[in-house]
């Protein structure tokens, strides 16, 4: 017998000899996910610390893989082209970093916390018909808090170096008035300089809310510094 996992595998599977698709990871024709690419999907849990230098508070924080093949492949499926089918496997490791900070963090006392991503823009939600990020912590079984709103637009971070980002950034979010009070773990999907997460973290401890740490899905080691003191 199936397992209803196993079952639905198979469906999807099916469903890919119906309507022509390719492993979201390797492109191995007939399967949306194949075997050996879920297999390559579990987390490799690192800690880094973030450091803002203009507010000297740090963000400690666990990522569950390095971008690399084939989950950058799976990544670029499931935001660009919307493979959300793919979203429980990328959900899994992601669930893993975390558990990490979860820990780490409530070590001391077993307080509530809040889980906060990072708002999309409504141009990028509008053009997806959903938040990647949003879909992927809500899969790894968290109940998500909209805290924050963007506050104004900002250019393209792909295209940007290591400084730009920094400033691109600056001031994107507000915090909402519900933030305060709150504990606050930060989740997002890729770490490049960690501007993003920074900003959710300035926003945020404005807003009155205290910040935790952070789970990130992958981090892109080449660009990435660790910015530890
Ligand atoms: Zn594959």
């Amino acid at each position: 017998m199936w397992t209803s996992d196993e079952f639905k595998e198979h469906c999807a599977d099916a469903l890919a000899l119906a309507l022509p698709i390719s492993c979201a990871g390797c492109d191995l024709p007939d399967r949306n996910l194949c075997k050996e690419c879920r297999a390559a999907l579990v987390a490799n849990l690192q800690y880094r610390e973030l450091f803002d230098e203009e507010s000297l508070q740090r963000l400690p924080l666990w990522f569950a893989m390095e971008l690399g093949e084939p989950l950058s492949g799976v990544l670029h499926h499931f935001k660009e082209k919307g493979r959300t089918s793919v979203a429980k496997h990328l959900a899994m490791p992601l669930r893993d970093a975390m558990k990490a900070i979860y820990h780490q963090v409530t070590l001391e006392s077993s307080y509530p916390v809040t889980w906060v991503v990072p708002p999309s823009s409504r141009a990028s939600f509008r053009q997806r018909g959903y938040s990647p990020i949003g879909m992927l912590a809500t899969a790894a079984g968290v109940r998500l808090q909209k805290l924050l709103t963007i506050s104004r637009r900002r250019a393209d971070q792909s295209q940007l170096g290591r400084m730009e980002r920094f400033r691109n950034m600056k001031g994107v979010y507000t915090a909402k008035p519900a933030a305060k009070g709150t504990r606050v773990i930060l989740v997002d999907d890729v770490l490049t300089t960690g501007a993003t997460l920074l900003e959710c973290a300035r926003a945020l401890r404005a807003g009155g809310a205290e910040v935790l740490g952070a789970a990130v899905l992958a981090y892109t080691p080449k660009n990435f510094q660790d910015t530890r003191r």
